[in-house]
């Protein structure tokens, strides 16, 4: 099996793992209902994405 040959510093460690953190999603306001939804995604509210193309059969919940 492979085996580090070194032991990895607790800065080289923490650096990479600079990159790990998390951000927070995206959100926009719905043109349909004003309900938060993500961006290019279908509104779960009223169903609708692009104005006007309906999609599913939860109109107005
Ligand atoms: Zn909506």
């Amino acid at each position: 099996m492979a085996v580090p040959k070194r032991k990895v510093t607790r800065s080289r460690r923490d650096k990479r793992r600079s990159h790990h953190a998390l951000k927070a999603v995206n959100l926009v306001e719905c043109p349909n209902c004003g309900e938060t939804k993500l961006p290019h995604h279908l509104c779960k509210s009223c169903g609708q994405y692009r104005e006007r193309e309906v999609l599913e059969g939860a109109e107005g919940v």
